[in-house]
């Protein structure tokens, strides 16, 4: 496998003995050298190829493990994706870099080459040697430097001359974990809890696939505690998958209260050294519960014994750039490799999720209460056609706000928009600020005073004047998180107002701090986007106020009413977590969506029935199966005619039932100067899709006509 955009492996002679399948080593590729690692070997080739040789192997040991290695290949293959950026993804970056495994996690240790009592002796004219050696009375026999160059310090010089004596003696070591126990003891379960868990525990080993379908609030993590438990007392590991967004500290801090120093996370936010020293402690055993994100799905474990995927419905589970694959997926299929329960929980389980649970391929439990007096909250939902807001706010939300802050309680506004407004609107000639690379409206952003494209980042000054017109008088449409927190400081003056959005909180320390002070109830006022959705717990929150639910209800994705339910039961799912009856309120123009009643009425079973109809009706996953192939150009001509091309190709291969759309320019054309366009493919079958593409895919290749611009499926 070599890191090279090609759906392709490659074949070198190897010298003496064969590689073992999940070594690297360095081959010749044109003239360049590369990495790679070896998938497999065969004892003959034909006679006509001409190979090249391994140039170095560089380990000894394989660094994918066999389970590994497959899952990489299914995950290919599966993907329609490039064997080699797949494997890149697996491989963290000082292995791609062909360094030697133990890079950067090594320390310099001194070991004393006589016993202490013997060198003081000899040393009692040079202090500062004196004190070192002193260091090694009744210790282990190797200290590492920086503790020696913290016991004496500026004693740099006097350990070379005790080098260069020949009294000390210097060496490399794996640096050792700090091993820190647990400091919590499991809670009780309550009967639910314990029901479930019977449940689970009472399955056969080997693979099997459970939802835990269980409301917010109602104690999943718990679950997940008691089952890690069960795997650390066998000696097993356990990889837990959460969204981007809810690997919050919060979440790490409860983890490592139950369970010590066993846990590490692994995520983007993370230095490149941490994540490869904890991505080495997983593999070699010394960590066995791993938080990751979605890529998390790729570690290698010494003994893995259970995936637990939370909030399995999330977006952020599927990968949109590069290498394209779904984590939920991919950790369901290595539950099959490994022969290991995986367990999917979530409060809002996806569509697919569901109808494989209704048709038996995956069990299914509930829970159906929350944990303590916390009851659901009452959700209501605000017609703006009725009441106009003003300031962003309906009188029904002032009058609960108000209410709220009486009774010295916390509320929480929702509005997944940054910025301050929108749009830049001249009222004279109707212009509109937009983007010079994008067909998107620029944002305005009150703090630093910008215009900013949310789409590719570009800024730019606010215009003091139209640029259509001339005229000087614009106005700012709609609202994001900055102006409502504008407009909550004004209509609010007692109150204490904090943003969390990604501009405000542009670190993991600062979004810590707000944290703190929402737990303190230094803070009033919540307003901020999905930041504040996902893996918190607000005590005090009583009241949930979503500022506008339209912007889902009018998305082109047909999986938008669906995405719309799923954050909002979260968001509310925040409200009344403590012993108080919490309150939802939603702004919408559209009170009857079926999306938003199901909200109102905490049904999301009820939801998933009809909108799962609805997608049978047209055939749509998870009813049918669908691919989309996706390219962009700085020229849009190319791009449409190489899209044309690779529909004309793939008619000519295509199957019995299935469906190939016409290629049509993508919902947001240009963006960051770039077009965009795609098409769109769907069977009913997937293996069918799956041969389709195959062959398909092949014959886009050899044509080259795609060699110019980037495509991807
Ligand atoms: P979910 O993930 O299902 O939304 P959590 O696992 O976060 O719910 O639990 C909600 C709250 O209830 C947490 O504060 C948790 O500590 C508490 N909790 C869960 N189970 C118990 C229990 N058995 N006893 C006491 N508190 C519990
Ligand atoms: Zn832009
Ligand atoms: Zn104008």
């Amino acid at each position: 496998m070599l890191d090279v955009p090609l759906r392709l492996s490659f074949s070198y002679l190897y010298r003496n003995a064969a590689p073992a399948p999940g070594v690297r080593v360095k081959v010749p590729f044109g003239k360049r050298s590369l990495v790679g690692v070896v998938n497999g070997w065969k004892s003959e080739m034909p006679d006509h190829i001409k190979l090249r040789r391994i140039t170095e192997v560089l380990d000894d040991a394989p660094v994918f493990s066999r389970g590994l290695l497959d899952l990489i290949l299914w995950t290919a293959d599966y993907y329609h994706q490039p064997l080699g950026e797949v494997c890149r993804t697996a491989l963290p970056a000082v292995l791609r870099k062909g360094l030697p495994e133990t890079h950067g996690l090594l320390e310099k240790v001194y070991c004393l080459k006589q016993a202490p009592e013997e060198l003081l002796e000899r040393l009692q004219r040079a202090p500062a040697q004196t004190r070192i050696a002193r260091c090694f009375i009744d210790r282990d026999s190797e200290i590492p430097r920086a503790e020696l160059l913290q016991a004496v310090p500026g004693s740099q010089a006097s350990i070379k001359a005790l080098l260069d004596k020949g009294y000390l003696e210097q060496r490399q070591r794996l640096a050792p974990r700090d091993a820190a126990p647990p400091t919590q003891d499991p809670n009780a379960l309550t009967a639910d809890q314990g029901r479930v868990l019977d449940r689970l525990r009472s399955k056969t080993a080997g693979f099997s696939c459970t939802v835990l379908e269980g409301i917010t609030g109602s104690g999943k993590t718990e679950i997940y505690f008691a089952l890690i438990d069960r795997c650390l007392s066998r000696g097993e590991q356990v990889l837990v998958l959460l969204p981007e967004i809810a690997l919050t500290d919060q979440i790490f801090k409860r983890f490592t209260q139950r369970f010590g120093s066993r846990v590490v996370q692994l995520h983007s936010a993370l230095s490149e050294a941490s994540r490869y020293r904890h991505g080495w402690w997983v593999r070699k055993g010394q960590a066995d519960v791993v938080l990751a994100t979605r890529s998390g799905v790729f570690l290698e474990f010494r003994n893995l014994g259970l995936i637990i995927v939370d909030e399995e419905h999330d977006l952020s589970y599927k990968q949109q750039e590069g290498v394209r694959y779904h984590a939920r997926s991919v950790a369901i299929k290595r539950g099959q490799l490994h022969d290991i329960p995986v367990l999917l929980g979530s409060a809002t389980p996806s569509l697919e999720t569901c109808l494989n649970v209704q048709n038996g391929r995956y069990d299914h439990v509930q829970m159906l209460e929350r944990v303590g007096d916390g009851e659901l909250p009452e959700v209501e939902l605000v017609d703006l056609r009725r009441y106009r807001p003003e300031r962003g706010l309906s009188q029904p939300a002032f009058e609960a706000v108000s209410r709220s802050l009486r009774l010295g309680q916390q509320v929480l506004v929702f509005i997944n928009r940054r910025g301050y407004a929108p749009v830049l609107f001249c009222p004279a000639c109707q212009w509109s600020a937009q983007c010079k690379r994008c067909d998107a409206q620029m944002t305005l952003h009150q703090r630093d005073y910008c215009l900013q494209c949310h789409h590719c980042g570009a800024r730019r000054p606010v215009p003091a004047s139209c640029d259509a017109c001339g005229a000087e008088e614009l106005i700012h449409l709609g609202e994001g998180t900055q102006r409502i927190e504008e407009e909550l400081r004004q209509l609010f003056p007692g109150a204490t107002v904090q943003r969390f959005d990604r501009d405000e909180l542009n670190s993991a320390a600062k979004l810590r701090e707000a944290m703190a002070r929402v737990h303190d109830h230094e803070i009033d006022i919540l307003v901020g986007t999905q930041l504040l959705s996902k893996g918190h717990d607000f005590s005090r929150v009583n009241l949930v106020l979503v500022v506008n639910a339209d912007q889902g209800i009018h998305s082109m994705d047909f999986r938008a009413p669906e995405h719309l339910v799923q954050q909002l039961i979260q968001v509310a799912g925040r409200a009344g977590r403590s012993s108080d009856q919490g309150r939802v309120l939603i702004q919408t123009s559209h009170p009857q969506h079926p999306a938003l009643l199901a909200v109102q009425h905490h049904d999301y079973g009820e939801f998933v029935t009809s909108e799962l109809q609805q997608r049978k009706i047209v055939q749509f996953p998870p009813y049918a199966h669908l691919a989309l192939w996706r390219a962009r150009s700085r020229r849009a001509e190319e791009l449409m005619a190489f899209l044309e091309k690779v529909a004309e190709l793939g008619r000519s291969l295509q199957p019995a039932d299935t469906f190939c759309y016409d290629p049509v320019k993508s919902p947001m054309f240009r963006r960051g100067g770039m077009y965009h366009a795609q098409l769109l493919i769907s069977a009913q079958r997937r293996s069918a899709l799956h041969n389709w593409l195959g062959s398909w895919l092949a014959a886009v290749e050899k044509d080259r006509s795609g060699k110019n611009l980037k495509w991807s499926i």
